[in-house]
């Protein structure tokens, strides 16, 4: 292909970003990335997919690689295109492989966990933070916590000039280690520990982001997984996973994501879109089942949180359902393309405890969810040829994991050096006059 072929073609395919209220006007991605909510109050979503020619991938790419190629096209003409190829390399920092479990060559694990905070979150709070630093920006990130994405966007922050970070996390509801990754980074860091649920967390910095004044007095930069910033790189480790899967095995995978907020397995569904070997999604929950319902009966019903083992994915309105609703106005399409599995703590204990034996890995509670599930769907359907996403190392939670395995679960370099900070955060009652008064 000439070279100026190649550029109209490329040219063509710049996306814009919509709104999934359809009220708002379009954006590019850079722009998104500084935003939280589109004017209407729903989520960006990319206009349409991009048309990526697939041959320009390969397995074998790194993570800045393929990220480079997958998202330039979202980037196109913007004040981004030009960096977004180093800000994949600095963000990317660790690695994202795919491996083998003992049952047999097509049941494989993607593991996302080898980050500076042990959780997936990493990739999108560093993808994140690098860019809004290529941008000049400056202010103070606000993010609701349900356990990981405090610590990552806390990690990703901390140590970048002009920024401070407020985190605000559901008090005794995520474990003594998740908590550390929230408190232990000194100043610039402000943890609030709530005495309510993650959705009151959530619901207060919706509304800290909504409160104009506010907004402008404290230069809020919203960090939640509805940040476009977070969601696109998370696009990239499924699309790549996808094809390594396929040069593997041969074969399209389902992917099983450990869902809360439907980030992550949004990310998923929109490799799919964009055409990678994406078979299908299967989100595994735990025992909060709004999702699991709505596929039942068509009707998104929130009710109250629960608290489960797998912390983080205490959620009781997924805020990326939007998203999702989006993505398939059809419900039998989306019931074709996603299938929900609901699992209880005692599912996500069995599954802890035989991991070692059975499949050859230590789970988190998390990744705990995805193999129930894909143990459900196995007892349904005959064959499947399945990734586990896992979402974050054991050894986060070794309180609950340790005894079920009957071992210590070592702690990666990086974590144990967090673990060493000391541990500052204030308390708060979850309404947002507590919350304003507060933040002084
Ligand atoms: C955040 C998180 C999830 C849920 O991801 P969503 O994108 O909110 O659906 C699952 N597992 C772990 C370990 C997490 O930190």
């Amino acid at each position: 292909m000439g070279l100026r072929t190649q550029t109209q073609r490329r040219a063509s395919c710049v996306v814009k970003f919509v709104s999934t209220r359809g009220h708002a006007v379009s954006q590019s991605a850079t722009e998104c990335l500084l935003k939280s909510l589109a004017e209407d109050g729903g989520l960006y979503v990319p206009e349409h997919f991009p048309k990526l020619d697939l041959a320009r991938f390969s397995p074998d790419m790194s993570m800045a690689e393929f990220g480079a190629e997958l998202l330039l096209p979202f980037f196109k003409e913007t004040e981004l295109e030009s960096h977004i190829r180093s800000i994949c390399e600095a963000a990317f920092n660790f690695s994202i492989p795919l491996v083998e479990t003992k049952v047999g060559r097509n049941l494989f694990v993607l593991e996302l966990f080898h980050g500076a905070t042990a959780a997936f979150k990493d990739v999108g709070a560093r993808f994140l933070s690098h860019s809004l630093a290529h941008l000049g920006q400056s202010g103070t990130v606000i993010v609701a916590t349900s356990g990981d994405t405090g610590g990552a966007v806390a990690s990703a922050f901390a140590n970048r000039p002009g920024f401070r970070v407020v985190i605000l996390y559901p008090r005794d509801k995520i474990s003594k280690r998740q908590e550390k990754q929230l408190t232990s980074w000194g100043p610039s860091v402000r943890a609030f520990s709530v005495n309510g649920t993650f959705d009151d967390c959530q619901r207060m910095v919706k509304t800290a982001l909504a409160d104009s004044a506010l907004s402008k007095q404290h230069k809020f930069i919203s960090a939640n997984s509805i940040s476009i910033g977070r969601l696109l790189p998370q696009v990239i480790y499924h699309a790549r996973a996808s094809l390594q899967y396929r040069a593997r095995t041969k074969k399209s995978a389902t992917l099983i994501v450990p869902t809360g907020n439907l980030g992550n397995a949004v990310a998923a569904l929109w490799a799919k879109k964009m055409l990678f070997p994406i078979d299908r999604v299967i989100l595994a929950t735990n025992a909060n089942r709004t999702l699991y319902d709505y596929f039942e009966s068509g009707r998104f019903e929130v009710r109250t949180a629960r608290s489960t083992l797998a912390n983080a994915m205490d959620v009781s309105a997924p805020s990326n359902f939007e998203r999702l609703a989006h993505l398939y106005p059809d419900f039998e399409t989306l019931k074709k393309d996603v299938m929900v599995f609901t699992v209880l703590d005692s599912e996500i204990e069995a599954a802890i405890s035989s991991g070692v034996q059975t499949y050859g890995h230590v789970w988190c509670p998390h990744t705990a969810t995805a193999v129930a599930s894909l143990e459900k769907a196995q007892s349904t359907t005959h064959q499947i040829d399945a990734v586990l996403v896992a979402t974050a190392h054991p050894a986060k939670f070794e309180t609950v994991v340790e005894p079920l395995i009957g071992n210590t679960v070592q702690v990666p370099p990086l974590l144990a050096e967090t673990l060493r900070g000391s541990s500052v955060s204030v308390d708060l009652e979850p309404d947002f006059t507590s919350f304003k008064r507060a933040l002084g």
